[in-house]
């Protein structure tokens, strides 16, 4: 017979990571179920700023503190990727691209959400030739080079500074004029001579031929375009929630995150959702660890619950 887990984790964000650490210590059979790198976006972080005990610490560092900490508790990882989850009836299916089939009483989805493409015709070809999606991850190829930042968001702004510290110049792509970012760093960017700002725009084609060589904006307001020649565009335009693999009717939010209420309760019950994926006034890393820990304890009141209505049954 299959093993039944108590919880499953699916992801393995702050929030997943949290949820994992609250349950362990409650006593739980508990696994977490992460496809890569434990850390989820914060591992693409440069530096993390607000998170409190850390008054300066790299995304990665923060994502090995939190993974030591939740192993050091002896919860198990399964290196696995999710592609489906059958969220209804007392026993909770997951199933994974190895072929594996995981069974759980308790479930908490902690995917995130993957970065938002530009959706421009030849973008997929030059992924990794020009386009990035991680300055963390690609920026030390550009030193020297001029490279583009798209976006106005606290990820647009952190990276497009990051890069200023090691490429020769950075275009700041946004589509209005006024960024989402926190000011502080909008004043850090401000302050950089090499970081040219590109307000009301947006990227309207990409060139080149085996790398990205030059790349289009429009302006919005003018539907004026020019040409700016860049090594590489790095995409920072926000996320969208991974929920496709979750079977049924999982209620959303109209821009497609999961509804939970405070106790982090999807509309199945022993279903809970933490972090990015969730929908939220604010997605940050406190407030996904925060996430994780009001699931893992409200996880655990339902398992106990369950199991005394099964007992009154018998
Ligand atoms: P975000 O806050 O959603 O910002 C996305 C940016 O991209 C916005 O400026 C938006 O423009 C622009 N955008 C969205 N769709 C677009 C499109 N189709 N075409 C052109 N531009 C588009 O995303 P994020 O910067 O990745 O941040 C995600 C979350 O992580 C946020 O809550 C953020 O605060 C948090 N974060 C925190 C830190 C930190 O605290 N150190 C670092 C990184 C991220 P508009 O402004 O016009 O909508």
């Amino acid at each position: 017979m299959e093993e039944i887990y108590d919880l499953l984790i699916l992801g393995g964000g702050p929030g997943a990571m949290t949820a994992g650490i609250y349950a362990k210590r409650a006593g739980l059979k508990v696994a977490i179920i992460e496809k890569s790198v434990p850390g989820g976006a914060v591992t693409t972080t440069y530096e993390v700023a607000n998170y409190p005990g850390f008054i300066k610490i790299s995304g990665m560092d923060l994502a090995n503190k939190m993974f030591e900490h939740v192993s050091s508790l002896g919860v198990e990882f399964i290196w696995d990727e999710v592609s489906k989850v059958l969220p209804e009836g007392e026993e909770k299916v997951v199933e994974c691209y190895s072929g594996k089939k995981y069974l759980a009483k308790a479930i908490i989805l902690g995917f995130g959400a993957s970065v938002r493409k530009l959706n421009l015709e030849n973008e997929r070809s030059f992924i990794g030739k020009g386009i990035s999606y991680c300055a963390t991850c690609d920026g030390a190829l550009f030193k020297d080079k001029t490279v583009a930042v798209f976006g106005g968001g606290n990820t647009a702004l952190e990276d497009c500074y990051y890069l200023s510290n090691i490429a020769k110049k950075v275009y700041l792509i946004h589509r209005r004029d006024e960024f989402r970012a926190d000011d502080i760093l909008v004043k850090q960017v401000k302050s950089k001579d090499n970081i040219e700002l590109v307000l009301n725009c947006v990227v309207t084609k990409l060139t080149g031929e085996k790398t990205l060589s030059e790349i289009e904006v429009t302006n919005k307001l003018t539907q004026e375009t020019k040409n700016l020649n860049v090594d590489c565009l790095f995409v920072c335009i926000g996320r969208g929630p991974d929920t496709e693999m979750v079977q049924g009717n999982l209620n959303l939010s109209q821009n497609g995150y999961i509804i939970t209420d405070e106790c982090m309760r999807t509309n199945f019950d022993g279903v809970f959702a933490v972090g990015d994926i969730r929908e939220t006034p604010l997605r940050q890393i406190v407030t996904a660890c925060s996430d994780g820990a009001i699931a893992a304890t409200k996880a655990f009141e339902y398992l106990k619950n369950l199991r005394l209505k099964n007992q009154e049954k018998k």
